[in-house]
């Protein structure tokens, strides 16, 4: 379906962005992966990817809060394949403190990576899909770019930020073939997840296993984690031409969550 485009995925070394990219591959799409990790593992990945699906599979390891890096990252990735064709920004952050708490470089860091940073794919990947006159754009946002949680005030700003640009550059580019939408995940089990229930215990006093069934599950009435799996499948159609009238949509994937 996807044979002869090039994907590039934020945070695909984990994950729901490792998810995306791999459900892109088996698609046919050449990959780039981007993300932090073990070097041996990210290899590994790469090379497994690439002989299962038979696609040329890249790796850039650029830190995405640093506009440098992001603008090497873009410049190789549009050298070597001509086009970013589906652009994923999934690469995300997350910290949890109450506000007047929120360490700043907590704050410039969640900021950074999970909204300025699609600023900056997103301006560097448009020329090349406006020449080809087709092109997806697919952000991973989350239940919190429709809704608000307490003690999570940078990832809130940044999500609903993330929607606001997903519906202006969907606006700006709509006659060019080109899609931009916000997939909004409720709870999926992933480290990001995982390494907040601590602080989560913390700063509402409660324990880790209160903070799983009495916070995190209470938000979404299947009761259920969103699984990666079920992230990549609508990220995979979003990028298909089934899905050519759909933009500036934001699409929540969250057991109900914000149906309430
Ligand atoms: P994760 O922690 O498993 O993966 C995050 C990825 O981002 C990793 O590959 C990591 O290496 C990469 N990353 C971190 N900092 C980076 C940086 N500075 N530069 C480049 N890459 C960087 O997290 P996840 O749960 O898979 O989250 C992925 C996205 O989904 C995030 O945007 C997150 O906000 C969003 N999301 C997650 C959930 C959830 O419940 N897990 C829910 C809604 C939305």
């Amino acid at each position: 379906m996807l044979k002869a485009k090039t994907a590039l995925v934020t945070g695909s070394t984990s994950g729901i962005g490792r998810a995306i990219a791999e459900n892109l591959a088996a698609q046919g799409a050449n990959l780039i992966l981007n993300g932090f990790g073990d070097a041996d593992e990210i290899e590994a990945l790469r090379l497994q990817i690439a002989s299962q699906h038979g696609v040329q599979v890249r790796y850039s390891g650029a830190d995405l809060s640093r506009p440098d890096q992001i603008e090497q990252m873009m410049g190789q990735a549009i050298t070597e394949f001509g086009c970013v064709d589906i652009l994923v920004n999934n690469a995300g952050i997350q910290h949890v403190a109450p506000v007047d708490e929120f360490p700043v470089d907590k704050w410039n860091a969640v900021l950074a990576l999970n909204l300025t940073a699609s600023f900056h794919t997103v301006r560097l990947a448009l020329p090349a899909m406006k020449a080809k006159q087709w092109g997806r754009i697919i952000n991973i946002a989350s239940a919190h770019a429709l809704v608000a949680s307490p003690f999570k005030s940078a990832y809130v700003a940044a999500k609903h930020g993330v929607a606001g640009l997903t519906k202006t550059v969907a606006l700006e580019v709509a006659e060019q073939g080109i899609t931009m939408n916000a997939v909004c995940p409720g709870y999926v089990w992933t480290p990001l997840v995982e390494k907040q229930i601590p602080d989560t215990a913390k700063a509402r006093g409660i324990t880790p296993q209160e903070v799983i069934h009495d916070v995190l599950l209470k938000a979404q009435p299947s009761k259920k984690f969103v699984t990666v799996e079920q992230v990549a499948a609508l990220t995979v159609f979003l990028a298909s031409e089934a899905a050519a009238s759909i933009t500036g949509a934001v699409i929540p994937i969250d057991g109900g969550w914000t149906a309430q």
